[in-house]
């Protein structure tokens, strides 16, 4: 399933297997630039949406197979160019490996020829600071048009209240990636999961807020001797059932785990 979203010159893409887009992702285009290709389940719908399209570029924002999986498909049928952050060339250049959950959700990712982003990158109107966030993981980056204050995040945030994450996920440096990215005083933020948000600085501070008080928190309990799987419980409860569904992939016991790994 495809929707589109209008949002000025942006055109947000959003993406699911499912009808009710859960879970869901979003690409964006813009003046030729198609940040992220999404999963392999939308990979043919997308191809076909930008058919009469403008698009020369895709930058993937990190390797994850829900961001990249129409790569080879767009450089076959409109010869675009692909870009990503150093750290993802390899792993996109190559066979995935995926967890069940991710194949249901997603599909399986053709691997794709991906070049090496630089510092920035410039379409026919706009220039792109490209801003390496390497909290959700090391090959993520975002991209930030400055004349209009357009941030693309791709899945650094996900929510002003986040209770699970993978394993991958340094929530640590997430919430430095955060304020890295407020500082920039974006105007809109265009996420891959969720909405677009029009005001997205006091969102920013909420979430940087919600995060170091859940920091402090952790800390405090293991202080007390409590184990991480105490600490879920005296915060959270139980695990929400996404844990089980995703093989102990999306946890709170992992964002326990990583607050306490870094703190
Ligand atoms: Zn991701």
């Amino acid at each position: 399933m495809l929707e589109a979203i209008q949002f000025e010159q942006v055109t947000q893409i959003k993406m699911s297997r499912y009808p009710d887009f859960r879970p869901v992702t979003s690409a964006y285009l813009l003046d030729g630039l198609l940040i992220d290709s999404g999963p392999a389940h939308t990979a043919e719908e997308l191809t076909d949406f930008l058919k009469d399209r403008e698009i020369r570029i895709v930058v993937n924002t990190h390797h994850h197979e829900d961001h990249i999986a129409a790569n080879a498909l767009l450089k076959e049928r409109y010869g675009v160019e692909l870009l990503a952050h150093p750290l993802a060339v390899n792993k996109i250049n190559q066979p995935a490996i995926l967890y069940p959950y991710q194949e249901d959700a997603w599909g399986y990712p053709i691997p794709s020829q991906v070049k090496e982003i630089g510092d920035s990158i410039s379409t026919q109107h706009f220039r792109f600071e490209v801003i390496h966030t390497p909290g959700h993981d090391r090959d993520h980056i975002c991209l930030f048009e400055r004349k209009n204050g357009w941030l693309f995040t791709g899945d650094l945030f996900v929510g002003t209240r986040p209770n699970v994450v993978r394993p991958m996920d340094d929530v640590r440096q997430i919430i430095a990636d955060l304020k890295k990215v407020k500082d920039l005083r974006p105007q809109i933020l265009f996420p891959a999961p969720g909405s677009v948000r029009t005001e997205p600085v006091p969102v920013l501070e909420r979430t940087i807020q919600y995060l170091e008080d859940l920091g402090h928190k952790v800390m405090e309990l293991s202080n007390k001797g409590l184990s991480p799987t105490e600490i879920v419980q005296q915060i959270f409860g139980n695990e929400p059932p996404l844990a089980e569904l995703t093989q102990q992939q999306f946890s709170s016991l992992n964002l326990v785990k990583s607050l306490l790994k870094t703190g």
